[in-house]
């Protein structure tokens, strides 16, 4: 099936790198203007260059979405040049794992304030447009750790579980615009987040065991659903948690 999107401009954050940097190839591929945010100007920057290279459209922009007031400034930029981001894709994460005892504070609040707190900046600048087109995505990129918890990662299970609270109540706060939000939970991906234990034969063959496919997904994974998400055909899609994971969290 291919995918419609007409004349529509999406915003993707943590586009520099793996799952972020597959779903702007995706977006841009089916003719989508993306804005591609990452921490690094260098990291968007490539992207927004590939992107280009291949005949798309884009544009780089470098913002730390942990910090709310750098987001507000981002937003009012950005508006001013594109009047209408039609889609926003929420994809931006970090992890700082440890067993909660041994925890930081500051291990704690990076990962909400990177994983679940950029959510709520960006949707609070960019959905306002999209309500007065009565049109809009927005499809916030969680986890299997979301769904099911996972020990060592207290920090990052609440702030992917807060993120599916967080698209189920604005699906019911903007449905009524035709605005559609739901959430991807990738199982585990090889990107550079995984790294380490995609490249450990001992740890991964136990992850594997808890992987009914019993393979590691990619990135392309992740991206083609989230480009369905984001497309017309998907426009009857609200509220959802769409898990790309091998089977983990049925
Ligand atoms: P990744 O390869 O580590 O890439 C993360 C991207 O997020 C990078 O482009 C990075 O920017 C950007 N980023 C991180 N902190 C940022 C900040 N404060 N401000 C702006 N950009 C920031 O991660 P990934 O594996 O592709 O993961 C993408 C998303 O999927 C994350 O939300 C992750 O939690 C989720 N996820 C991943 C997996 C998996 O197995 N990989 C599983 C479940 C969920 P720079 O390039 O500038 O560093």
């Amino acid at each position: 099936m291919s995918l419609t999107f007409t004349n529509r401009t999406a915003l993707v954050t943590g586009a520099g790198r793996g799952i972020g940097k597959a779903i702007a190839e995706t977006l841009a591929k089916n003719g989508v203007t993306v804005i591609c945010v990452s921490k690094s100007a260098d990291s968007c920057g490539a992207t927004a260059a590939a992107i280009i290279a291949a005949g798309g459209k884009a544009k780089a922009l470098a913002v730390d979405v942990a910090d709310g007031a750098a987001v507000a400034k981002a937003a009012e930029e950005l508006l001013k040049e594109f009047p209408l981001i039609d889609i926003l894709v929420n994809n931006a994460g970090i992890t700082r794992d440890g067993l909660l005892f041994r925890m930081s504070e500051t291990d704690w609040n990076d990962v909400i304030s990177t994983n679940l707190s950029s959510c709520f900046h960006w949707t609070k600048h960019l959905a306002r447009p999209m309500t007065r087109a009565r049109w809009g995505r927005i499809v916030n990129i969680t986890s299997v750790s979301g769904i099911m918890g996972n020990a060592g990662q207290a920090n990052y299970s609440a702030a992917k579980a807060g993120m599916i609270g967080l698209t189920k109540s604005l699906a019911r706060e903007f449905a009524g615009r035709s605005i559609t939000v739901n959430a991807v939970a990738p199982g585990f991906i090889k990107t550079d987040m995984t790294t380490d234990f995609v490249n450990n034969p001992e740890v991964s063959a136990k992850i594997l065991e808890t992987v009914p496919l019993k393979r590691f997904g990619e990135a392309a994974d992740i991206a083609a659903a989230t480009a369905f998400l984001c497309s017309e055909e998907a426009g009857y899609v609200t509220g959802q948690v769409f898990a790309v994971d091998g089977g983990m969290a049925m």
